[in-house]
């Protein structure tokens, strides 16, 4: 389920020993994987890179990193990436010919420049270009893209099936199918859509997590969502991007009277963590409810780089906003990027539930702890995508027969959808205002009143028996919503990118733990 970087990297793995469909909401390119900028982290350098990346890997995950999973992404990451290149992918080099060095930028809180890009700020385009051109050439994958997964079919404990449906305007036949499976791995990605801010595209709402949960499949760490510093902030335009590698090439954060004001938060400045950054700019500029005062990336003082051939993605959007990289101040905010939780594997990409694998943004693994390190997730994908293949394959699960769907329901109204869209945008305010960059328990409660409130409406629509791709993805951002909330809730101290203001420091006696959803309604804490 799905074709970002981690599904796709599963999927050739597959391919090797047995049929695969991968399955797609949208066309093969949609995926947050699509949009990444900055580019890939990896250690190219021998051991001593590998350890430096581990150790910042670590640092940056606020004392919570599962260790054994970030040792696991960096030491295969060079392999995976090297493999990743010889199927295709083409990295940014030196001298712009096929032999010259690799380019690489630096990013916040990694100690040195180890970050590949692809055509300058296009890197996830590229790494998913290649994987499916690579894919597409294994006769034992097939895709269905805009088709939906809309349901598990367990058994014994053991996922057999899933349900499928058609969802746009090249879906794979035209009514819901259910397709039994030996192994199924979901790779659906993250769930930035439950806040109105975000820099995620409309297919990330997190439908790969509620359909675990819904399951029975444990979720972990749902309460870290990081917050990316510098999405443009202009009334109307969505969030773009605005990659920390701009950051990483020397661009400053000024708040409205000019001021450089990381300086005032911490000592690496611009390239502090993701959090630390995110917080200043939002106690620089933003009150509660938006942007009072505005936050500005600056890179007019950049010499000796042209920054529109560096940043080509970045600078043709901004020219279509009569806003100049190299000339203008741009103004941003923080906006939801990035799930730290998700479904909880093992290092394998086994979830609790037979039969039942995660991997990529989806997953939970503790590898990124309570923050992930900038540019580590398209690695996560392909070093996890891997791993969860190989366990599906080793698991060696039998196919069980099980029924076909009897019946196609009909589509929701126009009525119905117009309900289900309020519904969602009142949902991603109030996660915005409650479960944000900066929460206490009195936010958190009352963004639970508002899911509950969501939850309860959306179930009164489900009951007249009708579907339609939006209510089933209403319903999963609101079971995200929940699962966010509870997780804030239950943590009573502040750690990487969870901030409550009601308790606004580490407490490692307590919480030095990871936060894990079960069937109880109560939150566990579990040492890994
Ligand atoms: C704007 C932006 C910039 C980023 N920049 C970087 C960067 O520079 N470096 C970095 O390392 N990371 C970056 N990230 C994060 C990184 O891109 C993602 O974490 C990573 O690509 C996730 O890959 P994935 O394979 O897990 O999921 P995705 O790439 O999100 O793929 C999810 C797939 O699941 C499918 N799907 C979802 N729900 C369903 C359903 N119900 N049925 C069927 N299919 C479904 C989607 O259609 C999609 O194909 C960025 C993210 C964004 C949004």
């Amino acid at each position: 389920m799905g074709a970002g970087v981690a599904g796709l990297r599963a999927a050739v793995e597959l391919a090797r020993h047995g049929d695969v469909l991968v399955v797609t909401k949208e066309s093969l390119g949609e995926s947050n994987t699509h949009y990444a900028q900055g580019g890939i982290a990896v250690a190219m350098e021998g051991d001593e890179d590998v350890s430096l990346h581990l150790e910042d890997t670590v640092s940056a995950g606020d004392g919570i990193v599962y260790r054994a999973a970030a040792e696991a992404l960096v030491s295969e990451g060079p392999l995976r990436v090297a493999e990743l290149i010889e199927w295709g992918a083409r990295f940014d080099r030196e001298g712009d010919s096929d032999a010259g060095e690799l380019l690489r930028t630096r990013e916040g809180a990694h100690s040195l420049a180890r970050i590949l890009h692809s055509s300058g700020d296009a890197t996830g385009a590229e790494i998913s270009r290649s994987l499916v051109a690579f894919a597409r050439v294994h006769k034992r994958i097939r895709f269905a893209e805009w088709t939906m997964v809309t349901g598990m079919v367990t058994e014994g404990g053991r996922v057999v099936a899933v349900d499928m449906t058609p969802v746009g305007p090249g879906g794979s036949g035209s009514v819901p199918q259910r397709v039994s499976a030996r192994a199924v791995l979901i790779a659906a990605g993250g769930a930035g859509q439950v806040y109105s801010d975000t820099t995620n595209p409309a297919v990330a709402t997190g439908d790969g997590i509620a359909l675990a949960a819904g399951s029975g499949a444990e979720l972990a760490d749902m309460e870290f969502y990081q917050f990316h510093p510098t999405a443009l902030s202009l009334p109307g335009v969505p969030r773009f991007l605005l990659s920390e590698a701009l950051r990483g090439e020397g661009a400053y954060l000024r708040n409205d009277k000019g001021e450089r004001f990381m300086e005032r938060y911490h000592p690496l400045l611009e390239l502090a963590p993701r959090d630390v950054v995110a917080r200043a700019i939002a106690r620089e500029g933003l009150g509660e409810r938006g942007s009072a005062r505005p936050v500005y990336l600056d890179l007019r003082h950049i010499r000796g780089l042209d920054l529109h051939q560096r940043f080509p993605g970045i600078s043709a959007f901004l020219k279509t906003l009569d806003l100049d990289l190299a000339r203008d101040l741009i103004p941003v905010r923080p906006a939801a990027h990035y799930l730290m939780g998700g479904i909880k594997t093992d290092l394998a990409g086994r979830a609790s539930l037979g039969g039942l694998y995660a991997a990529g943004e989806v997953a939970c693994t503790g590898v990124h702890g309570a923050n992930r390190l900038a540019s580590n997730s398209l690695l996560e994908g392909l070093v996890f995508g891997a791993r969860a293949a190989q366990s599906m394959l080793t698991d060696g699960l039998s196919l069980l027969s099980v029924d076909g769907l009897d019946s196609t329901p009909e589509t929701l109204s126009t009525d119905g959808q117009e309900q289900v869209e309020k519904l969602i945008a009142e949902l991603q305010a109030a996660m915005w205002v409650c479960a944000g960059l900066l929460r206490d328990e009195a936010t958190l409660r009352k963004g639970l009143a508002a899911q509950a409130e969501c939850e309860a409406a959306l179930e009164g629509i489900a009951r007249q028996g009708k579907v339609s791709r939006r209510l089933a993805e209403a319903q999963a951002l609101s079971r995200v919503a929940h699962a966010i909330l509870q997780s804030a809730l239950a943590r009573t101290e502040s750690r990487g990118a969870h901030f409550r203001n009601d308790f606004p420091k580490r407490d490692d006696r307590n919480f030095q733990l990871h936060s894990v959803l079960t069937r109880d309604p109560r939150v566990q804490f579990e040492q890994w």
